[in-house]
């Protein structure tokens, strides 16, 4: 498979990628939808006219949408079909883009001429917490260093009901919140500013199709409703979690935004990226037993940058093969009540941690509560962010001949509103 557009080995988004996303242009500022191609966008609304298949051609309208809720609520047929005819509308066999001059000039938008927006309308977002080593850190640091797993960990995939309104685009700056916390040898509250302000390296998955209330979506059907991945920061502030968190779980640490890249990579070019699921012991009850596949080998990376500084400094190395529970299981799990789940949907992994200490996603885990500070190449020190901190995730699956990237999410942590 060959592209007219050229572009080197490394590059994010070879034939074999093309994430989709929702984009503007100062020329053109209503939002629309493209998929990445080297360093250029193909505007889907220009060329919607070509998927003319059978699951598509009575579809065309999808690829005119401000957002990728419509195509996300088609079948997996038709996610395929639209890939196929993107992948053949690119190819250097295929003249009818390359050799239309106008129509080239309309649909191929160069990425750094545009503006990225939230690729999706999210109506409901739920956060798991699946790495057994980052759940493993949080016992291990909060709640009994000798069971560090609460008794339900290992049985099913622990998550809470999010945010959907805080998720945001990458590049959109987060101010520090303020709330209540207990300062260190207190017993009583005091309201401030966050003093703890964390990210957390995730990486999370848009729901595609429905199901209807009180039908679950079983195990074997759960990959067809996967529709694609992106790289997220789930901004905390621990300080704040630590003194709500009981009995309820996070509520306010986790509302101050959450950060998400703006390309969604399918699982069409994440296939080739399978790998083994992680063991699981003791085996899980029935409904959320699977032997096939359902992981993936994603290499994931933190950097961060500090205030006029343009000196960065990669601070952690993960991998989204850690998850200990799957997508599937989490789909399984998350409905085998009858819940109702929406194309578009945003389901995040919890925070991926690998074994070694230079993989843990977050500063609470890597400072280990803030007691072991980190070395920044400018020199200076971190526990937990400082005010101007940019935090940037990067993921990238590495192939032989190519790499399926997902771009970064990035985001800058502003200080304080005045209240
Ligand atoms: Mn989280």
């Amino acid at each position: 498979m060959k592209s007219f557009l050229k572009y080197s080995k490394s590059c994010d988004f070879p034939i074999e990628n093309l994430p989709y996303g929702v984009f503007t242009t100062p020329e053109k500022t209503n939002p629309r939808i493209g998929v990445a191609i080297a360093d250029s966008i193909l505007d889907l609304s220009e060329v919607s006219h070509l998927f003319t298949g059978p699951e598509l051609k009575s579809n065309q309208h999808v690829f005119k949408a401000p957002t990728l809720n419509l195509l996300m609520g088609l079948s997996p047929k038709a996610w395929k079909e639209a890939r196929e005819t993107i992948q053949s509308i690119l190819s250097e066999n295929n003249k009818i883009l390359q050799n239309d001059h106008k129509l080239r000039q309309r649909a191929l938008i160069s990425q750094a001429c545009a503006t990225m927006h939230l690729p999706v309308n999210i109506g409901d977002y739920t956060d798991f917490f699946s790495s057994v080593y980052h759940a493993t850190n949080a016992g291990l640091m909060f709640a009994d260093p000798n069971n560090p797993l609460t008794p339900n960990w290992k049985h099913l995939p622990v998550a809470y009901h999010g945010r959907a309104s805080t998720v945001v685009i990458s590049g959109t700056p987060i101010h520090r919140p303020h709330g209540q916390m207990v300062p260190p040898d207190a017993t009583d509250p005091v309201f401030g500013p966050s003093q703890l302000m964390d990210f957390e390296l995730e990486m999370a998955f848009f729901v595609g199709g429905s199901n209807k209330l009180g039908e679950p979506i079983k195990i074997e059907k759960a990959e067809d409703h996967i529709f694609g991945f992106v790289v997220m920061n789930d901004w905390s502030a621990r300080d704040i979690q630590k003194w709500e968190y009981r009995p309820l779980g996070p509520f306010l640490a986790k509302n101050l935004g959450t950060t998400i890249s703006p390309w969604v990579v399918t699982t069409f070019a994440l296939e080739p990226f399978k790998t083994d699921n992680f063991p699981q012991d003791p085996q899980p009850l029935p409904y959320l037993r699977h032997s096939d596949k359902c992981n993936y080998d994603i290499n994931l990376q933190v950097d961060i940058t500090p205030k006029d500084g343009n000196v960065s400094t990669t601070i952690c190395r993960s991998n989204f093969k850690y998850l200990y529970w799957t997508p599937k299981q989490q789909i399984a799990h998350h409905t085998i009540t009858g819940c109702k789940m929406n194309p578009g949907d945003l389901l995040g992994s919890g925070t991926i941690s690998g074994k070694t200490p230079d993989s843990f996603g977050s500063l609470v885990e890597l400072s280990w509560k803030g007691t072991k500070p980190l070395s920044l190449r400018d020199g200076s020190q971190r526990t937990f962010l400082q005010d101007g901190d940019t935090v940037t995730m990067t993921a990238v699956c590495k192939g032989d001949t190519y790499n399926i990237g997902f771009g970064s999410c990035v985001g800058t942590l502003l200080p304080p509103k005045k209240l």
